[in-house]
């Protein structure tokens, strides 16, 4: 398998710059996400829950997030390898995630971290807002989100760094120069 973990803040762009590194390496997209949104949508029991945590900008528990991953990967067995897009965002899910994927005899390859500027992250995600109707993309989420992405998330940069696979790449500009460094930055890796 070939394993990608896409990392940043929100608003960094994850989603937009998967859609691409999905069409160019054939991976299958796990993005928490968007798996919670649409159980929201379905109003599931797990979408109630996650719902009463992503409303408030807040992480949903890491015993829930951690099971619903081994799910999602025992989910598709045969693909050639997983985009990670929002998992993990914290330093236990990361823990969890190398466990997994070692049981399963391979790893994460890269972690490609879209570096951009606060300033800049709250202009995309109140933009996105005005489109999205989500109900975590408004003014006074969007700073919880931060917050957290601070406190919880960020460290997870200097975890990957130690384990050496981290990538960071500038998350501004227009999406095909970004798409364009990120290539750049995974070229040479091998499976
Ligand atoms: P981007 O704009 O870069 O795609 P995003 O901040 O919009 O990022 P999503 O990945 O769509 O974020 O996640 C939205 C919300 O879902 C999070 O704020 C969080 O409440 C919940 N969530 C998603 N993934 C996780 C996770 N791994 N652990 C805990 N909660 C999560
Ligand atoms: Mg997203």
């Amino acid at each position: 398998m070939f394993n990608l973990v896409i990392f940043g803040a929100p608003g960094s762009g994850k989603g937009t710059q998967s859609e691409k590194l999905i069409a160019e390496y054939g991976l299958h997209h796990i993005s928490t996400g968007e798996l919670l949104r649409s159980h929201i949508k379905q109003d599931t029991e797990l979408g109630r829950v996650a719902d009463k945590y992503i409303s408030k900008g807040q992480l949903i528990p890491d015993e829930l997030m951690i099971d619903i991953l081994a799910s999602e990967l025992d989910a598709h067995p045969e693909v050639k390898g997983v985009i990670f897009d929002g998992f993990p965002r914290t330093i236990p899910q990361a823990q969890a995630l190398k466990k997994m994927l070692a049981e399963r005899g391979t790893k994460v390859h890269a972690v490609v971290g879209l570096e951009v500027e606060e300033k800049e992250l709250i202009d995309r995600l109140v933009k996105r807002g005005i489109e999205s109707g989500r109900s975590d993309d408004n003014p006074e989420t969007i700073q919880a989100r931060l917050k957290v992405y601070h406190a919880q998330t960020s460290p997870l940069r200097d975890y990957y760094m130690e384990e050496g696979n981290y990538k960071a790449v500038a998350g501004t500009g227009s999406i095909d120069d970004i798409f364009a460094n990120i290539r750049d930055s995974l070229a040479g890796i091998q499976e």
